[in-house]
């Protein structure tokens, strides 16, 4: 399996790196919130996610949500540090498949790994379009007149945005609090900044689709 694992206790990242690669996974690791989300949302083929809840800029709970906001169905085993029964509905209700209470042994993590491999993909092949972009939720692939457009995390997120509302002005703001949910100290520049590499990265058909009103925000066009 292709596993990201989340955790910031750099023994047990270790550990498990070295057990899971003996066991022929292939491991990614990010030690916070911010990198395990870049990661992930670079790594569409990941099989599953190991998330630590207690992580240093922000709870794992907050990962699994916006990796779910963003369409991101990769399964996710939540590893809580008590039993206790808040912390794993909590875990639930953000989007987690299962949970792990720490310490754990490593036969159940295995077995819990397997099980999330087993489950059948999601049905959901929600796809976004506007004129010739297609963004495949399911897949997080974004292609236009069918060729596929490598885009970041936070291009994807302001693209989906605006796919989502297809004819309505979207203002900076609304676009920030859509890809940057945390309250990140970002100005409105950096929602253009972005939206100037997305016009690139989509060509001038792509690029088309998304009209500039002044003053207001951004709009997509041709859905
Ligand atoms: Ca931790």
């Amino acid at each position: 399996m292709h596993l990201l694992v989340i955790e910031d206790d750099a023994r047990l990242v270790r550990l498990l790196r070295r057990l899971l690669t003996q066991d022929r996974h292939v491991v990614e690791t990010a030690e916070t919130a911010d990198e395990g989300l870049e990661v992930a949302g670079a790594s569409p083929g990941l099989d599953a996610v190991i998330l630590d809840v207690g992580l240093p800029d922000r709870s794992g709970f907050e990962v699994a949500r916006q990796l779910r906001r963003t369409g991101n169905s990769v399964p996710i085993l939540m590893l809580t540090a008590r039993d206790a029964v808040g912390d794993r509905v909590a875990g639930l209700d953000a989007g987690a498949d299962d949970y792990l209470v720490k310490p754990f042994a490593y036969e159940e993590l295995l077995a819990r790994l397997r099980a999330l491999g087993r489950r059948p993909p999601p049905r959901s092949t929600m796809r976004l379009t506007a004129g010739s972009i297609v963004l495949d939720e399911a897949l997080r692939r974004v292609t236009v007149a069918g060729k596929e457009v490598q885009l970041s995390g936070r291009e994807y997120s302001i693209l989906e945005c605006l796919l989502r509302r297809p004819g309505q002005v979207l203002s900076r703001d609304q676009l920030l609090d859509y890809a940057w949910p945390y309250g990140a100290a970002l100005t409105p520049n950096t929602v253009e900044a972005y939206i100037h590499l997305l016009r690139e990265k989509l060509g001038p058909d792509g690029a088309a689709c998304i009209e500039t009103v002044r003053g207001m925000g951004y709009r997509l066009r041709g859905s």
